[in-house]
């Protein structure tokens, strides 16, 4: 790795997130709901018409701060123990594994059932979040990619961002990403924003190869200090694993599995459920997609999973609830995001249901 700068960097502000109208009226509803306490009345009726719906949520990095410019999800601690605390008193909280295995036997589940699951296994999920859980006896999953945890490499994304933001140089020529200018902050969030996309449609060898180049010409990267202060190490694992957190796997070195050829996919899927049985001692039998949108999963790597013994997975996918029916290894996910009145509307199904609603509406 070329490095950068070892000192903890000048950090070049925080994306700007523009919010488009409907999502600002979205708020301003979400406010309004939560004053008249229309949230969680919602949640109880909606609990009482359906047989059984379950709220898996997603979180990513959990802390006061990140070491490093990212626009990687970040939950404050405090944030994250008022909503610890009022799943605890609302929700009937319970492992992704149980969850899993109820559905794929089509047992119902509570009327009122939540997991929680990070993912990728950033350190700020035992130093904050951890705490948190053990404290108020919360359950939770921690998605894995097993080589990052093994050799504490950093993530491409925070590879992007830290040599966009922190570089020197002014402009990017790249063949593969094309051109850009980084004369300002905001030009430089922008670039971080577009590579993104750009290298997610990329099968992995390719993606791989253009961040190499992108790095190289930046003459920016994670210093490998930094990395490995920000990736859980086996040591905390093990920790967190004799005390209430389950460990799941998000593949050995996060690829997006629909660009692999099915055999290097199998490796990814069988090779990190191993590893993370082999350092915790524990079943490893849950499964979250890297980059898991819903179309960048197929069936066939549907049935690798469930060939390599693991009992669900879930998709990246934000804000929509699990009910009966739904598919073992393609559950949804609910992002919390923004504050906690969001928060609550999300997980009450109320923003999920509209939104499915809304979407009916406009491909209906
Ligand atoms: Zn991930």
């Amino acid at each position: 790795m070329t490095t950068g700068q070892s000192a903890k960097p000048d950090r070049p502000g925080q994306p700007h997130v523009a919010l488009g109208t409907g999502q600002r009226w979205g708020l301003r509803l979400a406010g309004a709901a939560g004053a008249l306490g229309v949230i969680d009345a919602y949640g109880l009726l909606r609990r009482r018409l359906v047989r059984w719906s379950a709220c898996i949520l997603s979180y990513h990095r959990v802390g006061p701060d990140t070491e490093l410019p990212t626009d990687v999800p970040l939950t404050t601690p405090a944030d994250f123990e008022q909503q610890v605390v009022y799943l605890k008193r609302r929700y009937q909280v319970m492992s992704l594994a149980a969850m899993g295995r109820a559905i794929r036997a089509g047992q119902p589940l509570p009327r009122n059932a939540a997991a929680i699951t990070f993912d990728d296994g950033y350190r700020d999920n035992y130093r904050h979040a951890y705490p948190v859980l053990k404290k108020h006896g919360v359950p939770a999953t921690i998605f894995l990619a097993t080589a990052h945890i093994d050799e504490g490499h950093a993530f491409w994304w925070d590879r992007v961002s830290y040599a966009v933001l922190l570089t020197t140089a002014r402009k990017l020529e790249s063949d593969r990403l094309g051109s850009y200018d980084l004369g300002t902050t905001p030009a430089r969030w922008e670039a971080v924003s577009t590579m993104d996309v750009k290298l997610k449609q990329m099968p992995d060898h390719e993606k791989n190869e253009a961040i190499e180049e992108m790095v190289r010409k930046l003459g920016a990267d994670v210093p490998a200090a930094m990395a490995r202060d920000m990736i859980l190490t086996w040591k905390d694992v093990r920790e967190m694993a004799a005390n209430g957190i389950t460990f799941g796997s998000h593949t050995v070195h996060h690829p997006t599995l629909i660009g692999l050829p099915l055999e290097q996919a199998r490796q990814e899927i069988a090779d990190s459920r191993s590893r993370i049985e082999e350092m915790t001692g524990q079943p490893c039998d849950t499964f979250a997609y890297p980059d898991g949108r819903e179309g960048n999963v197929s069936p066939a790597i549907k049935s690798i999973l469930a060939e390599s013994g693991y009992v669900c997975a879930v998709y990246a996918l934000p804000n929509r609830l699990v009910a009966p029916g739904a598919d073992p290894f393609g559950l949804a996910r609910v992002s919390p995001k923004w504050d906690f009145t969001t928060f609550r509307l999300s997980v009450s199904g109320l923003y999920p249901d509209l939104a499915s609603v809304i979407n009916r509406r406009r491909t209906g």
